[in-house]
């Protein structure tokens, strides 16, 4: 099997924001789909129910990154409207999808070339990396990052603790008082 590219080198998913999201109404001029734009994510479950085709888990045929899938179908009297929304998920949120060395090079990647990501990719590069060191317990390397990141502290922040709970993450709630304390930069986020 060729390698696979990067999500640094990838066509598709350097175009694609962390979400996505598509409104159409049939029958109406406007409005377009998300599958046009990304006919080269495929499935990676089997999409045996009407369930599991309409929320999955896709992945891009081209870098290997994967993506949650939503969409809502409802039949009304003036015409169908469809709903689509497509979410990046970091590694470690599709880390059961992979084999122990791919999550690591895929992480050692996202390490390596932070600083090459575009504009749409550097938020999720970086946030990645967050949510790796968090569950490594790996303060310093966090704390590099976010050195590095002052200008996305505040978002990747909150994402962690939506994805963690900072309460039952200590090595998140002492970031959380440092980076008060340090730089006031979590003014007004409610203590
Ligand atoms: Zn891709």
């Amino acid at each position: 099997m060729a390698k696979r590219a990067s999500i640094f080198d990838c066509e598709l998913c350097g175009t694609l924001s962390d979400g996505e999201y598509a409104f159409s109404k049939f029958g109406q001029e406007g409005g377009g789909t998300l599958s046009g734009m990304t006919a080269s994510l495929v499935p990676v479950e089997s999409l045996d129910s009407l369930r599991a085709e309409r929320h999955h888990v896709k992945r891009c045929t081209k870098c290997g990154t994967f993506y949650r899938y939503d969409t809502s179908y409802e039949y009304l009297v003036n015409g169908s409207e469809e709903e689509e929304e497509l979410v990046r998920l970091a590694p470690i949120e599709a880390k059961d999808r992979m084999s122990p060395e791919e999550y690591l090079r895929v992480m050692r990647e996202y390490e390596e070339r932070a600083d090459e990501a575009g504009p749409k990719l550097r938020f999720h590069v970086v946030k990645s990396l967050a949510m790796h060191y968090l569950a490594e317990g790996d303060s310093d390397a966090m704390k590099r990052l976010m050195g590095r990141h002052p200008d996305l502290t505040p978002r990747i922040m909150g994402c962690l603790k939506e994805w963690r709970g900072r309460s039952s993450d200590p090595l998140l709630a002492q970031l959380i008082r440092e980076a008060k304390g340090e730089r006031g930069l979590l003014a007004g986020d409610g203590g």
